[in-house]
């Protein structure tokens, strides 16, 4: 529920806005939005069916058997954040260090020893081509069909001569087409409602922005007729102060080509919206006009148009690296993520908090006792060895059930999150590569555009003090 009274109603966690780098709403001048995943969330799991469908249909017709992709779609087998090693077909969870935490073949996980002999004994190049990162949301039909094809070909000997590096490719193509030639985009508008989420506070939470003296921006890599049907499902008819959706934006970007628009020299052009036509904008033009539909450009030229730069613009995005640290890498522009999974991410950690803090009791204590056992070793090195023995094999008992202990206890708990990969945002007591990836390059994050409607649009948003390991250590001990 959002709440018009702020300041008498907590937010409840799931619809907070989380900080990790100050940011002053008060100096932000205009906000840019992404639309995919960002004000367009769409459905799950019906969005990713399709595209598994229609992908794996794509295959079929370029001669692929259809066995080979045979499956079902299955939500426990699937995160974002995950890394695909091409050549073996492994799916991998890494965290913060690039240590691979969780392997899955097909839909068999790893033992921890295959593990170390795959990716411990030699240095990674992850950012090689052998290896895709999985960082957006439209990656899970992706990883669903290499799931299913690694399977098979792991159980049925009729398929064990495909490469999985050559299916995986494949794979990538097919689905890039069905996206690029409006496969998917075909079928989601005959049925918006059906594959886009619908919002009730988006409108209001523009507004409010807008209000508040604002400029608002739109900048997405969907094309003009796609952008416009999306946005009239979601903002028209809505708020008798706008005639349609385009009149919430100062600014509207289609077909950016994002992460080129932060690093090239692309032109920006304006898009006729009777006939669809292009054409260049005329290098005179001094600022964008109100009304008026771009498409591509790049960042030098957009904030030369709009007059405003850098720290002053807030970009709110779902890709970590689309839109969130390209944007960051190559500009001053603060950056707000949208995490739409952050919902049970929350959940699920609200709802487990009294295990949550046992374990980590039970980890202090873990390594306290270590400590003890370990001085009490080194005494008796020094000579005091009868009567310390019975002592030391108390301790080693007592250390290993506790270790044991706080084994089961983290699988269980991480079970919840997801049976297989665990919480998307943590590994253990590290972060996960993607959640280090968000606090890293997101100055802000949320799991939703309209969890802006409960703060205030000049709100001096916050970092929670950042505790090093030996603060903690002695806020334990005090304790
Ligand atoms: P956004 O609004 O900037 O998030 O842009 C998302 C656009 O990228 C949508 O039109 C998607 O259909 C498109 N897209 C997502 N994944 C792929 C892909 O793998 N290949 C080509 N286009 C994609
Ligand atoms: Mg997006």
């Amino acid at each position: 529920m959002k709440r018009d009274d702020i300041y008498k109603n907590s937010i409840p966690a799931g619809e907070l806005i989380f900080v990790n780098r100050n940011l002053r709403l008060s100096s932000i001048k205009m906000v840019g939005f992404d639309m995919d995943y960002t004000l367009a969330i769409y459905k799950y799991p019906d969005f990713e069916i399709l595209a598994m469908n229609k992908t794996i249909e794509r295959l079929v017709e370029k001669g692929y058997p259809y066995e080979l992709f045979e499956g079902n779609f299955e939500s426990s087998y699937v995160m974002r954040g995950l890394v695909i090693d091409k050549l073996s077909g492994n799916v991998l969870k890494l965290d913060k260090y690039n240590f691979v935490h969780r392997a899955m073949h097909g839909r068999r996980m790893l033992t921890y020893e295959e593990r170390y002999s795959n990716y411990r004994n030699k240095k990674l190049d992850l950012f090689s081509d052998d290896f895709m990162w999985l960082d957006t949301l439209f990656s899970i039909p992706e990883l669903a069909i290499i799931i299913n094809a690694v399977e098979n070909i792991r159980n049925q000997k009729r398929f064990q001569h495909f490469r999985y590096a050559d299916v995986i490719t494949d794979v990538r193509k097919s689905i890039d087409e069905v996206h690029q030639d409006n496969t998917l985009k075909r079928i989601i508008l005959a049925d918006i409602p059906k594959y886009i989420e619908y919002d009730p506070f988006l409108p209001q939470t523009l507004h409010r922005l807008k209000s508040n003296g604002k400029k608002l921006f739109l900048l997405t890599n969907s094309h003009w007729d796609y952008t416009n049907a999306l946005m009239s499902y979601l903002l028209n008819n809505r708020m008798k102060e706008y005639r349609d959706w385009t009149g919430y934006f100062d600014i509207i970007i289609v077909g950016a080509r994002k992460p080129e628009f932060f690093n090239s020299d692309n032109i920006f052009y304006t898009v006729n919206i009777s006939n669809l036509q292009t054409r260049p904008l005329e290098t005179t033009i001094a600022s964008f006009v109100k009304g008026v539909i771009y498409q591509g450009g790049n960042i030098k030229d957009f904030e030369r148009l709009s007059a405003i730069r850098g720290e002053n613009i807030l970009y709110v995005g779902d890709h970590i690296y689309g839109d969130i640290l390209s944007s960051k890498k190559r500009t001053l522009w603060r950056t707000c993520m949208i995490i739409p999974e952050l919902e049970k991410e929350i959940k699920v950690s609200t709802e487990n908090i009294r295990d949550i803090k046992s374990l980590t009791r039970m980890e202090m204590q873990s390594i306290i006792l270590d400590r003890t056992l370990n001085s009490v070793k080194f005494s008796m090195k020094n000579g005091k060895r009868s009567s310390l023995k019975r002592e030391l094999e108390k301790l080693k008992k007592k250390h290993a059930r506790l270790v044991q202990m706080i084994g089961i206890r983290r699988d269980e708990i991480s079970a919840k999150y997801n049976i297989i990969w665990g919480s998307l945002l943590r590994e253990e007591n590290e972060l996960s590569k993607f959640g280090a990836q968000v606090e890293d390059y997101a100055c802000v994050y949320t799991s939703r555009v309209s969890n802006f409607f409960n703060i205030s649009p000049d709100q001096y948003l916050v970092s929670p003090p950042k505790l090093l390991p030996h603060e903690l250590e002695i806020e334990e001990l005090i304790r």
